[in-house]
């Protein structure tokens, strides 16, 4: 090309990035690599091995081992002989260790951008200026979590030996949001990079070894999803740490149930990009090229579909078709393209697939005029327009280059669309009425939002999921809140079933309750007859029969749920408004304080002064969470940029709560209280052997102004009504405090849409005191965190 030919299409000439130093460190280890186990590289007790490939040239890069189960073993073993040394390090200890880190990855920036566009087939540009840099922010951020550990998480200990499971589509930035805060955190881990991207992960081992990371506290061990399914099944590992997709989550979810073992999972998602006719539409395009072009569309959050205000649409999306003319795809190492290689055949015979679904549904598919490479796993940015919201394309996850564009006429009809996904990963909103955009953040269901910007990341702010995008934050506060846990969880004792066997039951009537009054269940804000007709009967502590409640069955779950469903007022009310129904159950509680306590007396059997303190107790609790309604606040993170990002905490929606038998009124309201504090409607499980104190309780709620289908009460067998709550799709958590067959119950019927779960574990807490029924734990459960950024200028 000529100097004038040049001038006259300014057009970018090849700019490759040497790979010398990637393929020197590939030469180093003979191009195989063994595990990272206790410090040290081991051969694989499999003796087997797979080939990484580069994407772009279809070459192979290495020979990887694939760890069967002995060496998972080898690696949780080592893992667990290190973590208690790792501990006693001590908060400044670690920190010095995850600097060390941070400039060690620093040194070797270059090498890693060079690897990681190299295997993946991301482009360098990208691998070079954000993930490599990101990689090394996380690690200074949680250096600083791990300096003032001590001073913040007083009270948390470390939950001990992690594994960690992560994609291949930011292969390194993963590795360092999972192992940054777990190491901090004083954890030891097991990391399995995905299949097709090992090798930076490999590097960072080595970085490891060279930064003087103590032996066993960081493991990578290499393989496919049997490698990983071995990992989430060996029995001593404290907590899974996934990210991938929903199919893969859901099947680890189900394996893990009643294990004890915490979970995070950060999955799939179909994210939408939201522009209003106010939006500069200029910036806007290039949002899109950064929400679904960047790393070729294969982000999780990426922005894939497009909805337009009407009245722009046409002129938006010729903007963008002429703007998709100009992207440049290429070689991965050319330093002047857009968009490089898909990482895999599979994964791109999977766009295919995806993409002629939608041209046979009837979308029209654009794409620009210029050819990809022929050589070489590629794809071209892809643009569908007349696309039904209900179509495949629009509701499944293409992880590719192709976005779908449709229109709506209000911001109402905007958020309808937008949510209506099975999903609820990230959005990002455009418009220059920032009014307009902050009241459609909170009505987005989803775990991130960008106001005029989009697929913006940093360690200082949570990332992750609602539905079936998952649960858990990673990054920042909340992130470092899923690696620890509560001391006092360790030394719990058994929890103890307060039924007693049938046979020794006199069921002569108790002089104290008339027994042609059954206690109805409590829905909607009305008392209501079980859907069964049949009731159950209640025993007093000596076993006298003293009265009956309804037998709930799954009817009854359905209608509180519907019920809850529709009391969104509470939700959107104030905090103080919610306060106040608060205190004034706690008033009304007070002026019934003797029979609540009578009541105690007869069912548990304790004394009048225990039950009188119990009365007492779940007064003061609902006092502290009147306290707490307002104050229980959100953050304001402070991430690199002129901008702020809103930690907020928002109520997670209709929850199912399942109570023990311990303490029946005291558990109750210390469970109950907290949910409502925060903005939840509840449907909440009685105490299956001592349900009277909940039904009497529905009297108190009747003179509160509790409004209708807030608080539900249903009683019955715990078990059935437990896995109807889980298998709900309409109920978004559930708590269980139970016997231990419960939690595994209820973990594994919330696979289905991917809710949340708090469980017990088979462990019985002390109501009364304040560190185990109060407080922030039981806040936390009851909010999910949403990061909304919010750059500043123009
Ligand atoms: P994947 O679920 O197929 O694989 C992810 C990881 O899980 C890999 O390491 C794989 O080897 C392993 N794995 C596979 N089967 C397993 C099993 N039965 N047990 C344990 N581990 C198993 O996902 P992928 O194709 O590698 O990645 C793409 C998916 O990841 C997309 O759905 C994307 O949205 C999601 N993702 C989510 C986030 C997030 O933060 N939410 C980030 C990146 C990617």
């Amino acid at each position: 090309m000529s100097i004038a030919e040049i001038f006259n299409s300014m057009s970018y000439g090849p700019a490759p990035e040497s790979e010398t130093a990637a393929r020197n460190w590939l030469a180093a280890h003979k191009g195989k690599f063994g595990l990272f186990i206790d410090g040290g590289w081991t051969k694989p007790r499999s003796n087997s091995w797979f080939e990484s490939q580069n994407p772009a040239r279809g070459e192979k890069l290495a020979d990887i081992a694939a760890a069967n189960d002995k060496d998972v073993g080898a690696a949780v073993a080592a893992a667990r002989a290190a973590q208690k040394d790792w501990l006693a390090v001590g908060g400044h200890g670690r920190a010095r260790h995850l600097y060390g880190l941070a400039r060690t990855l620093q040194r070797n920036a270059r090498l890693l951008a060079v690897l990681e566009a190299l295997d993946n087939g991301k482009p360098l540009r990208e691998t070079r200026d954000i993930d490599i840099p990101l990689v090394a922010r996380h690690f200074y951020h949680h250096a600083g979590w791990a300096q003032l550990q001590e001073q913040e998480f007083a009270g948390f200990e470390p939950m001990g030996v992690i594994g960690q499971i992560i994609p291949w589509n930011f292969p390194l930035l993963m590795l360092a949001w999972k192992i940054a805060p777990a190491i901090a955190g004083g954890n030891t881990v097991v990391l399995k990079p995905a299949e097709y991207t090992s090798l930076t992960a490999l590097c960072f081992a080595e970085i490891c070894k060279d930064a003087g990371l103590p032996p066993g506290v960081v493991n990578i061990i290499t393989g496919d999803g049997t490698t990983g399914d071995a990992l989430v099944r060996h029995p001593d590992v404290d907590k899974i740490a996934f990210t991938g997709s929903t199919e893969v989550g859901r099947h680890i979810r189900k394996v893990t149930a009643g294990s004890g073992k915490h979970l995070t999972l950060e999955l799939g998602g179909k994210s939408p990009f939201i522009v209003f006719d106010d939006a500069d539409l200029d910036s806007a395009v290039e949002g899109v090229v950064d929400a679904i072009w960047f790393n070729q569309g294969e982000v999780c959050c990426a922005g894939s579909r497009l909805l337009v205000q009407e009245g722009i649409f046409d002129k938006l999306i010729s903007k963008l078709r002429a703007r998709m003319e100009n992207l440049r795809l290429g070689d991965p190492l050319d330093k002047s393209i857009d968009m490089g290689a898909i990482v895999a055949p599979v994964q791109l015979a999977a766009i295919k697939n995806l993409v002629k679904k939608g041209t046979d549904e009837g979308a029209e598919i654009w794409q620009p005029s210029w050819a990809v490479p022929k050589e070489g796993c590629f794809y071209p940015p892809t643009l569908f327009t007349n696309v039904a919201p209900a179509a495949t394309i629009a509701q499944e996850e293409i992880f590719g280059p192709v976005i779908v564009a449709m229109t709506f006429r209000t911001p109402d009809e905007a958020i309808r669309i937008a949510n209506n996904t099975r999903y609820g990963l990230a959005a990002s909103v455009w418009s220059e009425n920032i009014n307009l955009a902050l009241d459609v953040a909170p009505k987005l269901d989803c775990g991130v939002v960008w106001i005029n910007s989009t697929n913006l990341f940093d360690a200082a702010c949570g990332f992750g999921g609602n539905r079936e995008s998952g649960y858990g934050r990673e990054g920042g506060h909340e992130g470092m809140l899923e690696v620890i846990k509560p001391k006092f969880l360790a030394k719990l004792p058994d929890y103890q079933t307060a039924a007693k066997a049938p046979g020794k039951r006199d069921a002569t009537p108790s002089p104290l309750v008339s027994l042609d009054r059954t206690a109805k269940l409590y829905i909607g804000g009305k008392q209501a007859r079980p859907d069964s007709g049949y009731s159950l009967p209640v025993f007093s502590a000596k076993d006298v029969k003293i009265g009956e409640v309804g037998d709930g069955n799954r009817k009854d779950i359905r209608n509180a749920v519907e019920a809850a469903g529709k009391a969104v007022g509470w939700t959107t009310t104030s905090s103080h408004a919610r306060a106040q129904v608060l205190y004034y159950i706690a008033e009304n509680l007070d002026a019934r304080k003797d029979e609540f306590a009578k009541r105690l007396v007869e069912t548990t059997g304790v004394t009048s002064k225990k039950a009188l303190a119990e009365v007492d107790a779940s007064i003061r609790r609902l006092f502290s969470y009147g306290a707490w309604a307002d104050k229980y606040e959100s953050r304001v993170h402070s991430p690199p940029m002129r901008g702020v990002t809103l930690a907020m905490k928002e109520a997670i929606g209709t929850l199912g709560i399942i109570c023990p038998d311990e303490n029946p009124l005291l558990s109750l309201i210390s469970l109950a209280a907290p949910a409502l504090a925060m903005g939840n409607r509840i449907v909440l499980v009685a105490s299956e052997t001592h349900p009277l104190s909940a039904t009497d309780f529905y009297q108190v709620l009747e003179t509160s102004d509790v409004p209708g289908g807030v608080f539900n009460i249903i009683t019955g067998n715990r078990d059935l009504l437990a896995r109807t709550l889980a298998e709900h799709d309409d109920v978004k958590s559930v708590w269980y405090f139970g016997p231990k067959s419960g939690s595994e119950l209820v973990e594994a019927a919330s696979a289905g849409n991917m809710k949340r779960t708090w469980v017990n574990n088979g462990k019985a807490r002390n109501w009364f005191d304040m560190e185990q029924g109060e407080g922030r734990e039981f806040l936390r459960h009851s909010t999910q965190i949403k990061n909304i950024w919010i750059p500043y200028g123009d």
